[in-house]
């Protein structure tokens, strides 16, 4: 039987999927909590908003910041992240899963599909040279590869990349806290130096 494992293709997200808006995962260990969909300074304020308009609560926690000295008070943050609406992180607040609408391939839709985050946009792409995609997409589990039909994914993944950048001496990031019961005792809550720049 001919197989398309392993071929390049156009990107096309599996029947019925919704996994991206669901899944979330301990990053990048779990010390840090699960994390949330990534949110840009300059994109809290529409989400909190588009939130508002659709009568969901949304929790927005910090998720990368930069400083110039050691210590917390000094902190500038790069990027927030939504939380998932289940006790153990999961689910984005977004994720119509209880009026019965479905998304063109099948999936949940998304009640903001059109003023989703950036970080929505680049999904699964998180390398646009070469491409590589997420492993952890369905549709990579499936054993595809594509190099099509990514082209939105590759600009919105240059926009989050562009403000990223930068020569702050100390990075840190949010653990968020949030998890499974059986990691309770390991999963922190707050700032945690990741990186010291020389
Ligand atoms: S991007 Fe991947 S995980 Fe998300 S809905 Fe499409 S196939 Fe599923
Ligand atoms: S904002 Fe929409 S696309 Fe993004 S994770 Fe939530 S439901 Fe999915």
């Amino acid at each position: 039987m001919y197989s398309l494992t392993g071929l390049f293709m156009e990107f096309r997200c599996v029947q019925d999927c919704s996994q991206c808006c669901v899944e979330r995962e301990y990053y990048p260990n779990t010390k840090f909590g699960k994390i949330g969909v990534l949110i840009l300074p300059q994109e809290k304020e529409r989400i909190e908003s588009l939130a508002k308009q659709n009568q969901i609560s949304v929790s927005i926690l910090p998720r990368i910041g930069i400083s110039k000295e050691n210590n917390v008070d000094s902190i500038e943050v790069l990027a927030y992240q939504m939380m998932g609406i289940e006790e153990n992180g999961n689910t984005c607040p977004f994720l119509d899963t209880e009026s019965g609408k479905r998304s063109p391939h099948g999936g949940f839709p998304c009640k903001i599909y059109d003023e989703r985050p950036l970080a929505c946009k680049t999904y699964p792409l998180v390398e646009s040279n070469p491409i590589i995609l997420d492993q952890k997409c369905k549709f990579c589990k499936e054993g595809n590869t594509a190099n099509e039909n990514l082209n939105s994914e590759i600009e919105s993944l240059l926009k989050i990349k562009n403000q990223m950048t930068t020569d702050a001496p100390f990075l840190w990031r949010y653990a968020t806290g949030i998890g499974e019961e059986k990691y309770q005792s390991e999963i922190k809550k707050g700032w945690i130096l990741e990186e010291t720049m020389d």
